[in-house]
């Protein structure tokens, strides 16, 4: 049995829970879906898995669902966080969007010397990671962070965890991502439009834990490159194969 709206929800959800309902999900899906008393949607919070529900109370500005089975167990992405530089707002919300699609833990915005935007919405951000989740079938939503600056970053990184840095430099090099053992802790970090400084790049290289990487002979737009490094990434360390 299967439901065709899937909301994200912040509820525990489990056998016969009921589940209240904000004023926008009410209006959504009694307003703008048409679903009365009875009908059926699929939860998931990102940690109970996903549960399918029945409309028990249904009203303008809120309602209530309860909860009848669980329909798929909760599916953890791998240890994997997703640093970029934000740019243009719609491609940093496709950025994103893609990344939480295609399977990270936490996505990270970090200000690099040559990053354009000061400032983001993290709240916005954070809407289109639970967008993507609820589209795609997810049962985890990747937490998004506020923007940090790449320095302070890396003042206080986890020992353990390695990097795959992403350096235009390396255009054209040998595509090379050190296959050691898969189920370590890892990110992915992705430059701005401008690319990194020569500081940046000087300072990166040298972290024990990065490993430079080339994304192949051709720049790339930051926006591509941050799918082709999460591709390469769960195809080689991740959970694809
Ligand atoms: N303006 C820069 C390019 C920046 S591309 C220049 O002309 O040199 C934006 C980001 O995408 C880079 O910082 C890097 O993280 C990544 N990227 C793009 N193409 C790449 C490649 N071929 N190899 C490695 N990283 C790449």
């Amino acid at each position: 049995m299967s439901a065709k709206i899937r909301l994200y929800v912040e509820h525990p959800l489990g056998q016969g829970q009921s589940v209240p309902l904000t004023r926008d999900q009410a209006h959504y899906l009694f307003g703008v879906m048409r679903l009365s008393v009875g009908g059926q949607v699929a939860l998931f919070n990102g940690q109970d898995g996903e549960w399918l529900t029945e409309v028990t109370e249904a009203g303008k500005r809120g309602g209530v669902l309860t909860c009848l089975e669980q329909t798929k167990p909760l599916q953890l992405p791998p240890d994997l966080w997703f640093l970029f530089a934000p740019i243009k707002k719609a491609r940093t919300d496709f950025i994103v969007e893609k990344a939480a699609e295609m399977g990270v833990a936490q996505i990270m915005p970090v200000q690099t010397e040559f990053t354009n935007s000061e400032r983001i919405r993290q709240d916005r951000l954070q809407a289109h990671a639970v967008e993507a989740a609820e589209q795609c079938g997810g049962t985890f939503v990747p937490g998004v962070a506020t923007l940090q600056r790449l320095d302070r970053v890396f003042d206080s990184w986890p020992e353990d965890r390695q990097l795959m840095f992403c350096d235009e430099a390396e255009v054209g090099s040998a595509l090379r991502l050190a296959a050691n053992e898969k189920g370590q802790p890892w990110a992915i970090l992705i430059g701005p439009e401008g690319g990194f400084s020569d500081r940046e790049r000087a300072r990166l290289s040298a972290l024990p834990f990065a490993h430079v990487v080339s994304l192949g002979p051709r720049i790339l737009r930051a926006d591509t490159a941050a799918v082709a490094a999460l591709t390469m990434w769960q195809q080689a360390l991740g959970d694809w194969s």
